[in-house]
């Protein structure tokens, strides 16, 4: 029989494929674990840490083949904790007790590493992130937490919420539907699935928890309806669905041919987010003019190490040639927040969006950030490519990565490397003192991108993940609105270009307010495009000044939002 759930349509869509339960959250996975008796946790862990052994050992000789010589020998060190006698006593003992294995495990490593933490040799110290790295390892091993098999699709993922590096590794083509238990809609996992036109469903709560591998689903992304077990009447009924969807995408290629220019002659360049290579793929297809958000970090995750030089030169060089001549905007690793990095072993965090994130950790970890300047100037020798930072609250910030930025040039001038000389180096503008800063930093660089997915959390004090507070969570908050008029304004009168990257960047809605404040540049995820574009194309510039005007003596998001959809829905009639 059909069973229905009803959640929030956060990409659009329509899925159906056979489901796939993730457990990647350790904590959760842990907390889930079923123990046996103390006998089957012995032979349980026993085999986990030989398969933990094995990996690792995997891992190293990879990288002794791909010459990574410290990470082959960071591996090898690990292998020798891994296999040490002590060790595990310690850990049967806890499982002897009653202890189930994967906590036995994490509490045994854990009381190593604190006896390192505790150490003043440097070197020793850290030994403590490698103890818990491992036992991390064998807990998820022992709970299968992250060991995801894409296999067998296509497949609807299933989660409460699913890591952005477990998001980032999905197999273009093998998942046909994402359902949430969570309730955002700018969490990084949904602005994954949106680049790659993962039909989504989230908010779905506990009801997910009732369901298991294996049953067939569709996922409908534009009502955030979810059937479980679909009959044929109800197959049938979204094939009419299926076939409008084909015939919107066909149309949508035929727009991919034109600019995004108002019937009076405004241009606006709309450009792609995206998290990886792979998704220049869609962005191509839905007719993006370069990228405006290439959200380094993710090349970051579902690792043990940070990327070296060569493989991110690599993985830049691919998308700026991809970009065949268009402007490449690559951010700098925005690791933090939601979107944590083990191996850069940072302490657990009260606030993480108000903690150690982005360009803070970039310039206190120099060696990352220039590993990570050099790759780019040297893919900026293929196309136009451009820096942009993250979460920047000051014009030091943005003063102390242009050193850095030079000292890149004068190391690989030194190889004698070929590199670009001439990027243009922007800044987000996410939070309200770089928004209110504008006119100082607009002094510092080339260009802004305005980042509404973290300037509408911090300037309404609304956690952008939090599905308590979601309501209240809007880019038409009058004083978010004034925030990006004001930004806009200063970057002009000083000379610079700016853009847009956050979500709002995607939203039909705001095209005619951002059109009248004469925004450069929209850059949003791939399926976005077009329908922004058709806005754009039939409107003029006077059409959109007087809903700006309307907007403003307007004191409240929705009352906005209802009349910009008005005035949308008349256009697009
Ligand atoms: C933003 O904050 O608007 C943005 C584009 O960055 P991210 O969503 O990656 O935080
Ligand atoms: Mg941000």
């Amino acid at each position: 029989m059909t069973r229905q759930l009803e959640g929030l349509g956060v990409v659009p869509g329509i899925g159906l494929g056979f489901l796939k339960v993730l457990t990647t959250d350790l904590t959760h996975a842990v907390h889930r674990y079923a123990a046996g008796s103390p006998a089957d946790e012995a032979s349980k862990f026993t085999n986990a840490l030989l398969a933990a052994i094995e990996e690792i050992h995997q891992l190293a000789v990879q990288a002794q083949a791909a010459g990574q010589n410290d990470l082959a020998e960071i591996m090898e060190a690990h292998k020798a904790i891994a296999a040490d006698p002590e060790l595990a006593a310690n850990i049967s003992e806890k499982i002897a007790q009653g202890v189930a294995a994967p906590q036995a495990v994490l509490a045994a490593t854990e009381e190593y590493a604190a006896v390192f933490s505790a150490m003043d040799d440097p070197y020793l110290k850290e030994r403590a992130a490698d103890l818990r790295d491992i036992g991390r390892r064998i807990a998820r091993i022992l709970t299968g937490a992250g060991a995801i098999d894409f296999g067998g699709g296509p497949l609807i993922l299933c989660a409460d919420e699913i890591e952005p590096s477990v998001a980032a590794a999905m197999p273009a083509g093998q998942v046909a539907g994402i359902l949430l238990g969570q309730g955002s809609q700018t969490s990084h996992t949904i602005i994954i699935a949106k680049a790659q036109g993962i039909p989504t469903v989230s908010g779905l709560g506990t009801e997910l928890e009732t369901l298991a591998d294996g049953q067939q689903v569709l996922v409908d992304g534009y009502s955030g309806q979810v059937y479980i077990n679909p009959d044929q009447s109800l197959l049938e009924a979204y094939q009419n669905k299926l076939a409008s969807e084909q015939e919107q995408l066909k149309q949508n290629s035929l727009l991919a041919e034109l600019s995004a220019i108002t019937k009076d002659g405004q241009r606006i360049q709309l450009a792609a987010n995206i998290g990886r290579p792979a998704d220049m793929d869609n962005a191509l297809k839905q007719g993006c003019e370069g990228v405006g958000l290439f959200r380094s970090e993710f090349l970051y995750m579902g690792r043990d190490t940070a990327p070296s030089e060569e493989e991110q030169f690599a993985a830049y060089r691919e998308v700026v040639e991809r970009c065949k001549g268009a402007l490449c905007i690559i951010r700098t690793m925005d690791i933090g927040g939601d979107k944590p990095l083990p191996y850069l072993n940072i302490p657990a965090e009260e606030n993480p969006f108000l903690g150690f994130r982005a360009i803070r950790i970039s310039l206190q970890r120099p060696e990352l950030l220039l590993t990570q300047f050099k790759a780019i100037l040297r893919a900026g020798v293929y196309g136009p490519v451009a820096i942009m930072l993250p979460m920047v609250i000051n014009g030091q910030e943005i003063v102390q990565a242009r050193k850095y930025l030079r000292q890149a040039m004068t190391e690989l001038e030194q190889r004698g490397a070929a590199f670009a000389r001439q990027v243009q180096f922007g800044i987000m503008i996410e939070t309200p003192a770089a928004a209110v800063l504008a006119p100082v930093l607009a002094e510092e660089c080339d260009f802004f991108s305005i980042g509404t997915n973290d300037l509408v959390q911090y300037t309404l004090a609304v956690d952008r993940g939090n599905s308590a507070v979601s309501p209240l969570y809007s880019h038409f908050h009058p004083a978010v609105v004034s925030l990006i008029g004001n930004v806009i304004q200063a970057a002009h009168s000083r000379g610079i270009w700016v853009g847009m990257c956050g979500e709002m960047a995607g939203d039909p809605l705001a095209a005619p307010l951002l059109t009248a404040m004469e925004i450069d540049e929209l850059s949003m995820s791939a399926p976005a495009i077009p329908r922004v574009k058709g806005v754009i194309r039939k409107m003029t510039v006077s059409d959109a000044r007087n809903i700006l005007a309307e907007v403003c003596a307007l004191h409240d998001a929705e009352a906005i939002r209802l009349r910009l959809s008005d005035f949308v829905q008349e256009l697009e009639a």
